[in-house]
Parts: C-alpha cells; structure tokens; sequence
C-alpha cells in the first residue's frame, strides 16, 4: 500500500521534474538567442553603418549636393577651380566613390532630411561628416548642438552595443587627413525584438510552469484517487470488513494498467480467501461434529445414555458445597446370574431398563450416572433426609417391580441395593462421600440385598 504522504511527494517530484526541464528548455533558449545576436547581429549592424559612410561620401559629391550647407570650400572643388582635382582624387581615393562629383551650377541644393522622421527601419544609421575641421553633414538623427561625439552619448544606453561608430577618413593627394566620416548605426527594432523575445519568453516560462503544474497534476490526480481507492479496499480487507468485497469484489473508477493490476490480484486474494474460507468452514463444521461425536465418547455411557464416572465427577465438583447434599449408589443384585443365565445381551437390556427407571424417576437436576458395570450413581442437592429415604426406597421398589423385555419374547426382572450418604450440615468432599454410600451400599448386600441403606443407620463404620 502506497502511504498518502509518499503519493503527494511523487507527484510534488514529477511536477519538479516537469518545472525543472522547462526552466532548462528557456535557459537553453536564451543563450542561443544572445549568441546569435552577439556573434552575428553585431557585426552586420558594423558593416551596415560602413556601407552607409561610404553612401553617404556618394550623395556628398552627388549633383544635389547643398550649395547654401555654409561649407565655402566645396565651391573649390568645380572642375574649373584648381582645387577640384586635388578633391576628386582624394575622394576617389577612398573606393568607394564611384560617381563623379558634380558641378555647382547655382541650383538649389538638395534640403536634406533634417527635421524628418524618419521610418522605423532595420538599420537606422548616424552619419556625421567633417572636412577640413568643419562639420559638412550631420543625419536627422542625430542633435544639431554639440559635437558627434556629445551627440553620439546622447543615445540610449541600450543601443550602445550596436552603436559602436565606424570611421571613415577623407585623405588628400599626399595622404594627408582632410576630414572624417563617423558613421553609427543602432537598429531599435532589433533592440526591440529583444525585448519583445524577453517578454515572449518570460511569458512563455510562465505559460510552461502553469502548463506543468496542471499537466502535474491532471496526471497524478486520477493516481491518487485510484490510489486511494485501493487503499480503502486493502484497508477494509485489513479490518476483515469484505462482505461487500466478497459479493462485489474490487472495482476502480478509472482504469490505469498498472492499478487495475493490482485490482485484480486484490479481486484473486478475495476469490481465494472467500474459498478458503468456505473451506475452513467446511472442516470447522467437521471438526465440530467430530468433537461433539468425541465429548458424546468421553462423557456419555454408550449403553445407556447416562453420563459416564469420570464426567459424572466433574459434574458433582462444583455442586458438593450446595447444602443438603445427597450421593446415591445403586448396584445390581446378582447381576452375573443374569449374564450367565441370559447372555450378555440380556445383561445390557436390564442396564438400559435400569438406566430408564432412574432418570425416569428422578428430578431435572439430579445428576445420574452409571459407576461401573452394574452400578449407578445419583448425585442430588437441597433435599430433607426423609425425601432421600423415600426417593431411595420408591426407586428400589419400582426396578423390582419392573419387568425388561428381551429381544425375544421373555422378559426378566432385578432387584438392586441401594447405599447412601446424605449430609444436610457440613461440607463433605467426595471422597467422604462416596466411602459412606459404599459402605452402606455393602450394609445392604449384607443384610441380603434388594434393599437400602443410609449411612450412619446402624453401626455402619468406614474401613480403614
Ligand atoms: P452382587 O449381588 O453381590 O452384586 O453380585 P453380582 O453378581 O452382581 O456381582 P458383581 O457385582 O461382582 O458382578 C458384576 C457383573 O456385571 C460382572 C460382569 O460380568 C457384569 N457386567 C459388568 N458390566 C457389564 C455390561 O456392560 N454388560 C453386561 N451384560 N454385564 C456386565
Ligand atoms: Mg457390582
Ligand atoms: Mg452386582
């Protein structure tokens, strides 16, 4: 049997298990996340701002290149001034340039982007450009106070990481630096699917817990309940409460391969036991009838039917204090004649016969029982000396009286002695009892049988 406490804690250890694997699962999840972005994004998002420097260097020399942007030089770099060729070597120098630069021809310039918002893009990029110590152009993005590197700290920290500034220096013929191109580039909506991933997959590890713990415990649920329900069966086997058990044996709600196993040995023990049980019955009820064949055998005289000396003793035992107490021994006049003349059988007919008289003339109580061979005994309580007397010599009159039927047609007749020890005052053991009854039985054979005798009438003594 399965204790409720170890079924709780299995299912506390399958819902840690399940809680433990998702955590993992996310934990796993978010250093691949982080690897991609570190080893792959980062370096892209550099090479996007180095793409977009060297763009920008293309529009700077393109033909809407602003006239009024207060950069006085640029004006030197028409193809008839002689500083043109010196700047168009300088930027093809860097090899990105591919077009020629154009000429100032007095058109409006192009107004850059300043002032608009831009649209959320992948790559949102910074582009500041300084030649000759001026600052030439500077993204919408970026502060118009300040120098690019006050406005590049002012950005949120967060992009910092993409936010690395790439350089692009603007050389001369001699190799000497003109100017500079910083070019940075910080990508919100990455920052932003990040963050977007983070809360995605916080929510997603909440999702799992709760998805775990009723997983949990919908699956250990049905468990315990069959659990207990076996429990219950096991403990009314236990508490030998199994009537219904026996008429309905073990039946679960739900099913599980293993549970519904161990219901069906359960049902297999009740089977068992119900036939072990009708077996043991079987022989109780044997064993019974054997015993009572067994007492009937050691307590009863088989012949006559009256309780045999040794049950007739341990019958009387307890009844020798009673007051007024009475024992009685009868013996047959002359019985061997009548074995002799009449054969055994005739013997036993005139002991049963007997055995009728006496317990038909005795009271409930009295206790009769027979001696030996062809003696009687009668054992009574709470009676006068002259109810004795009377009783005793009533008894004797009605056995000579009598006449016993042999089995063929002749019938035969007995006289028996009679001796008796009464007291009506002190306790008396058996022993005592039974020499006085004895001795007056032999006074009444003495004085020619047929007769009887209470101890004590005559000068009757004990021997010894
Ligand atoms: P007494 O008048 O002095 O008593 O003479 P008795 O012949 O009766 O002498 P005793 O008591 O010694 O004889 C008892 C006889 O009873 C001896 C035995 O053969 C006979 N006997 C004992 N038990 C049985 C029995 O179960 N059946 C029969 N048929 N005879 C028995
Ligand atoms: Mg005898
Ligand atoms: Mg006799």
């Amino acid at each position: 049997m399965i204790k409720k406490s170890d079924s709780r804690s299995l299912s506390r250890l399958i819902r840690r298990l399940m809680n433990l694997s998702t955590l993992f699962t996310i934990l796993v999840f978010a250093v691949i996340v982080t690897i991609l972005l570190s080893v792959v994004i980062r370096p892209l998002a550099q090479l996007g701002a180095q793409l977009v420097a060297h763009s920008t260097m293309r529009e700077m020399t393109s033909p809407a290149f602003p006239e009024n942007h207060g950069i006085r030089k640029l004006t030197d770099l028409s193809p008839a001034s002689p500083g043109f060729e010196a700047w168009w070597k300088t930027v093809e120098r860097q090899e990105v340039v591919n077009y020629r630069i154009p000429m100032i021809d007095g058109d409006k310039p192009l107004v850059y982007d300043e002032g608009r918002e831009m649209p959320r893009a992948l790559h949102t990029v910074d582009i500041i450009v300084e030649l000759d110590g001026r600052e030439l152009y500077r993204s919408a993005y970026l502060s118009q106070d300040g120098t690019a590197e006050e406005a590049l700290a002012e950005r949120n920290g967060l992009y910092d990481y993409f936010n690395k500034p790439y350089y692009a220096p603007i050389l001369d013929d001699d190799g000497k630096q003109l100017g500079l191109i910083t070019a940075r580039i910080y990508p919100p909506l990455l920052v932003e699917i990040v963050g977007v991933t983070a809360a995605l997959m916080l929510l997603l590890g909440l999702l799992c817990f709760l998805v775990n713990y009723w997983l949990g415990r919908w699956l250990v649920r049905p468990l315990l309940h069959s659990m207990h329900q076996l429990r219950g069966v096991f403990r009314r086997l236990a508490d030998g409460d199994v009537d219904e058990l026996f008429e309905k044996g073990v039946r679960m709600d739900r099913s599980y391969l293993e549970i519904e196993g161990i219901a069906e040995e359960a049902d297999r023990i009740i089977d068992n036991t119900k036939m072990y049980m009708k077996r043991l019955q079987e022989q109780n009820e044997e064993l019974e009838a054997q015993q009572e064949v067994l007492m009937r055998h050691a307590t009863i005289d088989g012949l006559t039917g009256l309780i045999n000396r040794r049950h007739f003793l341990e019958m009387i035992g307890p009844r020798l204090q009673e007051a007024s107490v009475m024992l009685l021994l009868m013996d047959i006049d002359d019985f061997k004649r009548v074995n002799d003349t009449y054969g055994h059988v005739g013997g036993d007919v005139i002991l049963e016969g007997i055995a009728s008289v006496l317990k038909e003339s005795t009271r409930e109580q009295a206790l009769v029982g027979r001696f030996g061979g062809e003696e009687f005994a009668i054992f009574v309580t709470g009676v006068t000396e002259a109810e004795v007397r009377q009783c005793a010599e009533k008894l004797r009159a009605v056995i000579e009286a009598s006449a016993f039927d042999l089995p063929d047609t002749r019938s035969i007749s007995v006289t028996a002695s009679i001796g008796i020890a009464y007291t009506d005052t002190r306790y008396q053991t058996f022993e005592e009892l039974y020499q006085q009854a004895d001795v007056a039985l032999y006074e009444s054979k003495r004085n020619g049988k047929n007769r009887v005798t209470l101890f004590g009438d005559s000068s009757m003594r004990l021997p010894g």
